[in-house]
């Protein structure tokens, strides 16, 4: 079921079990990336992630990112962006939110902050701005990932649904996905791994991921399941 907005408040729980064994509260963890030297003294709780704040649900994924036990901070500017481990693109309005981008000069920030190691996580509009390729649209974007995407791509008799779709990578149950006038991944590059399909004929691709670069076309900050914000925790940690 989707959750109203102004849901209780931020609190610290449990992650949600993975099936892998793994915890991000539990010790210290070790990154085989080249960041390893400034990220191996780090657990979930010393990492700062970063919710864009120009449009959508960005008080909900805050409180999500609360739940899974990271620091979470609205940013605005690309002063915001600096000492991010992560930043949480949500949803909105693609067109908007990439002319916002140039406008405050957060795209060049973001992309140098991804050159630099911050993981970034796009949420249907996050994920049509990650795209190197949009389909039929020369609208601004970040284009980090290799993947071409169709934006609105469900029609309007359909334009907002929820469905059950199993992402093996975060473990457990099928999670309920929640999409709004969402996009869908038409095509992916050879580096980028597909996560999640849309069951049924179609299989369109909905979540996918490339190194620490991470995509959903649903909002799982919607649902009162944690999971895929808890899978962006052990990304972000080399997990
Ligand atoms: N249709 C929107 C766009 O193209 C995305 C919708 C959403 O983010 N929920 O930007």
């Amino acid at each position: 079921m989707v959750r109203g907005h102004g849901g209780p408040a931020a609190s610290r729980s449990k992650l949600p079990a993975t099936g892998r064994g793994s915890s991000l509260v539990r010790g210290r963890v070790e990154l085989e990336t080249h960041q390893m030297s400034n990220m191996n003294q780090k657990s979930a709780s010393d990492l700062r992630v970063g919710v864009l704040a120009l449009q959508g649900d960005v008080s909900e994924h805050l409180e999500m990112m609360g739940r899974v036990g990271a620091r979470s901070l609205p940013v605005k500017t690309p002063e915001g962006l600096e000492g991010l481990d992560g930043l949480i693109i949500p949803g909105g309005e693609s067109t908007t939110v990439g002319k916002l981008l140039v406008r405050y000069g957060l795209d060049e920030a973001i992309c140098r902050r991804v050159r630099e190691g911050m993981a970034l996580y796009g949420t249907c509009t996050g994920l049509i701005l990650l795209a190197q390729r949009i389909h039929g649209s020369a609208q601004p974007r970040l284009g980090l990932m290799d993947m071409d995407v169709e934006r609105n791509a469900f029609g309007r008799q359909v334009d907002s649904f929820e469905i059950d779709i199993p992402i093996p990578a975060i473990g457990g149950a099928p999670f309920r996905a929640v999409f709004i006038r969402a996009p869908f991944i038409r095509e992916v590059g050879p580096g980028v791994e597909v996560l999640a399909r849309l069951p049924g004929p179609g299989g369109q691709i909905v979540m996918a991921r490339q190194g620490k670069l991470l995509a959903s076309a649903f909002h799982p900050e919607l649902t009162d399941d944690p999971r895929v914000h808890a899978y962006f925790l052990r990304m972000i940690l080399g997990q």
